[in-house]
């Protein structure tokens, strides 16, 4: 008899950022797609790797992360949100955000447990919300704004709630939460028990004065939260695959239950680099906001006088645009075609809603060259 292959994710296909790229390099198209830097990150950080590696830094770290790192994240946390966690059972280093994410979806939701996430969502959060046997109940956000309407996530709690997930800074819309949100997650904590799992893989790029407000400063909640990071997005460094979760100590000690076996640790020249770069540049290492505020800007006024017209955006390194004046297909079929055809690749935003939500917006990375910039804006401005 032969087994019978019982997807566990029926309908899922290959993400959207891998393909996206791989039609990119296939049309030589100009990768505004996939969220990665086409620049180098800093050669020094390099060097601590290598040095590592020489050192002999090459086998397994310890489960958790190496202490030293979780150290230097501790002052880090400390100082920008106000709040001490515990780099002993407090902090654990995970392999990218996205294992972070999966370690705590896997280790706190149950068969049947509903998880709140908002629409657009970024890619993951569905696929791995099923693999752990839970529901995901979607609620848009505002359009064109993208903030969360707190009066739906009230009627949508039920005793089933396990979990609200919050992205902010937002992919892809760039949108943050501000004190309201907070407050209004915090009053409705008071009736329910739900967790709070906040990705904030963004945290450092905020623009126009926007303060990024981080769940792990909010003390009401301080129990009942998972924080993610990733050092990917902060250090230009994405494919080294090296971030962190910050709980309360009975929630990592159940992250860590899943960490353990479906990762172990997380690689351990990568993580000595970041522990002594971190420590000798604290000062600037956490500075990225007029770095990639100057990127934006100037992906914005490079834009000017084209007929896309550009969503308002507070942080992430993403720029919404609407198309409308230029096309009416929908966004997939735009964005097929503006990268095969007018060579800059993008990402259509339904791809972000379960339903395939089509507002007619497109996602363009900015996290590039300026030389990059200006040669997608060019061939952008010519349609
Ligand atoms: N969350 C969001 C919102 C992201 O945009 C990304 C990646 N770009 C991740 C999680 C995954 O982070 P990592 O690359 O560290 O796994
Ligand atoms: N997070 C990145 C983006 O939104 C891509 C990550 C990935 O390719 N999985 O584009």
């Amino acid at each position: 008899m032969s087994p019978s292959l019982h997807s566990k994710l029926p309908g899922v296909g290959t993400n959207i950022f891998t393909v996206m790229s791989a039609l990119a390099a296939e049309h030589k198209a100009i990768n505004l797609a996939q969220g990665f830097p086409d620049f180098p990150c800093d050669p020094d950080l390099i060097t601590r790797a290598e040095a590592a590696m020489r050192a002999g830094h090459n086998q397994y770290a310890p489960m958790p992360g190496l202490l030293r790192l979780r150290e230097a994240i501790a002052r880090q946390v400390s100082e920008a949100y106000g709040a001490a966690f515990d780099p002993i059972s407090e902090i654990t280093v995970s392999t990218g955000a996205t294992e972070g994410l999966l370690s705590t979806l896997q280790a706190l939701v149950h068969p049947g447990d509903e998880v709140i996430v908002f629409e657009p969502a970024y890619d993951a959060y569905i696929p791995l919300i099923r693999l752990a046997g839970g529901t995901p109940v979607a609620i848009p956000l505002s359009f064109p704004n993208y903030r969360i309407p707190w009066d739906q996530v009230a009627t949508a709690l039920s005793p089933r709630t396990r979990a609200i997930l919050i992205n902010s800074p937002h992919n892809p819309a760039g949108s943050m939460i501000d004190s309201a949100d907070i407050q209004e997650l915090v009053s409705l904590s008071e009736k329910h028990p739900f967790m709070v799992i906040a990705d904030e893989v963004y945290e450092f790029i905020t623009f126009d004065g926007h303060q990024h407000l981080s769940i792990c400063g909010v003390e009401a909640l301080r129990n009942r939260s998972v924080v993610l990071s990733s050092f990917g997005k902060t250090l230009h460094t994405t494919g080294w695959k090296v971030g962190y979760a910050l709980a309360a100590p009975e929630l990592s000690a159940e992250i860590r239950k899943v960490h353990q076996f479906s990762v172990f640790a997380t690689s351990t020249p990568f993580q000595h680099a970041i522990a002594s770069y971190i420590e000798d540049r604290s000062d600037e290492v956490w500075n990225l906001k007029h770095f990639y505020q100057a990127k934006r800007d100037l992906f914005l006024s490079l834009m000017e006088g084209s007929r896309f017209e550009p969503l308002p955006a507070a942080g992430a390194y993403f720029q919404l645009m609407r198309y409308g004046r230029i096309s009416d297909l929908s966004d997939t079929e735009f964005s097929l075609w503006l990268t095969r055809t007018q060579g800059v690749a993008c990402i259509p935003v339904s791809v972000f809603y379960a339903e395939g939500r089509d507002e007619g917006v497109v996602r363009f990375c900015f996290a590039k060259e300026n030389a990059t910039l200006e040669a997608a804006a060019l061939r952008l401005k010519s349609l």
